[in-house]
Order: C-alpha cells, then structure tokens, then sequence
C-alpha cells in the first residue's frame, strides 16, 4: 500500500515534469487489487469477480491514451524518430500488443472452464503434452515461450482437452515468472476438477537470458509443480514423468 503510494507520487511527479508530452490531467489510477482467481460455486464470489474485472477494463479504457504515449516515450527516449515513416504507427501497434499480451488480467476460471466438466468413467491418468506457451517476463517485459504438459488424476470429473490450454491462457497472458505460472495453472486445473493429482510441468526459453547473453540459445528453463498424489506418491509421479517423456 505504502509503495502503490509511492509509485503513484513519483508518477504524478514525473508527469508535471513532462508537459511537452501534454499528459492528461486527471489523476494516474493504479489498482491496489490486481484480479485474482476465485474460488467456483460461490455467487458472491462471482459478483466481485465481475466487479473486479470491470474495474480492470475501467482502468485500461482510462489510460488507454496514457498507454500509447508511453509506448512513444519509450521508442523516443531510445534516441528514435518518432515521425519516421516506419515507426509512425509503432506505439499503437506496442500498446494493442501490451495490452494482448496481458488480457489474461481479465479472463476467469469458471468462464473459460464453462461447463465443460464431465464425468469420468476411470481414474486412469490424463496426459495433455507439448501445449504451445507464451508469456512475458515481469522482470525485463520480455517473452519467454515454450512447452507445457500437463496430467492428472481425475475423481469421478474430467475437463474438456481444448481447456487445458485455455486454462493456462489465464495466467500466461500476464506479467510472470514461470515458476508462479507453473504453479497457477496447477492450482486452477486442481480447483476445477479436485482430481486426486495434477502434474504441471513447463519448459520455456526466456528471451531475457537469450537476447543478453546470460544463457546459450537452445537453452531452457524446467519447472514443476506436483499436486495430491504425484506429491506423495513417488512411484505414481515417476509414472508421470516417464509418460511425458516417451
Ligand atoms: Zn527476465
């Protein structure tokens, strides 16, 4: 609370020092409260979830301008022509992509998993392998991408393949670390279903690491999350593991 303060304070007061950028006047709006995932089956919580992300898409309908005159002072203060033919209509095109690439702010679970629940006839083991990832480092605002499987148990439900990855869409398509990203789709796909053990595991190469030479191209970044009994059982989970890597 005491940083969103702060942060808000020096915003305003770089702001009043930037006039030649004509900045809007009224007042710099950060939410305290980024939407979270709530729990299913509860209307109240529903209510505020929606509420939540109206807020959300409030916010970004106020600084929509604010968005794109940042884009162009960062490709100004990089020393670039903002009127060169080329890079004319850049910061539009950097602010729709910001703005794609984190709307996973506003997606829910109980929305994207929209019935498509069903009952299982075994509780044999669901393998879902190689789901294309892509999401943004919130340390240096730059892509990391890769593979993501995921396997579980089920108790009595199933979930619709298509929404694995819709699932994951949730919490890619926001600023991230992969190991919080691993852990998130995890604990939704757990919340969605209560299989009797969910498996998650991520694959990713960071661009980050890549483009700065901290890590060789064709490197990547494993992470993990076990889940019910791929945590407790270990021969359960080494038939998980060997399952995505056959
Ligand atoms: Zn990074």
């Amino acid at each position: 609370m005491e940083n969103m303060n702060a942060l808000k304070n020096d915003l305003q007061n770089c702001c009043e020092h930037m006039s030649q950028y004509e900045i809007a006047k009224e007042e710099i709006v950060i939410p305290e409260v980024l939407p979270r995932r709530q729990s299913e089956n509860s209307k109240e919580a529903a209510k505020k979830k929606t509420k939540t992300r109206e807020q959300f898409l409030e916010h970004r309908r106020k600084n929509a301008s604010n968005l794109l005159r940042s884009c162009a002072n960062i490709i100004e203060s990089l020393g670039e022509d903002i009127t060169r033919e080329g890079i004319k209509k850049t910061p539009q095109r950097m602010a729709q992509a910001l703005s794609f690439f984190t709307e996973g702010y506003e997606m829910s679970l109980s929305e994207v998993v929209n019935d498509a629940i069903f009952s299982a006839e075994s509780s044999d083991m669901v393998i879902i392998r190689n789901i294309e990832i892509f999401s943004m480092c919130e340390h240096h605002f730059l892509p990391f991408f890769g593979k993501l499987h995921v396997g579980y148990l089920p108790r009595g439900h199933i979930i619709g393949l298509s929404k694995i990855p819709r699932i994951a869409e949730i919490f890619s398509k926001r600023l991230q670390v992969q190991e919080r990203l691993t852990v998130e789709i995890g604990q939704a796909i757990q919340e969605a279903i209560k299989p009797l053990a969910v498996g998650v595991i991520l694959e990713c190469t960071h661009l980050c690491m890549v483009m700065r030479g901290v890590q060789k191209p064709g490197s990547s970044t494993v992470t993990s999350s076990m889940l019910g009994l791929f945590r407790e059982d270990g021969e359960l989970r080494k038939d998980f593991l060997s399952s995505i890597n056959r």
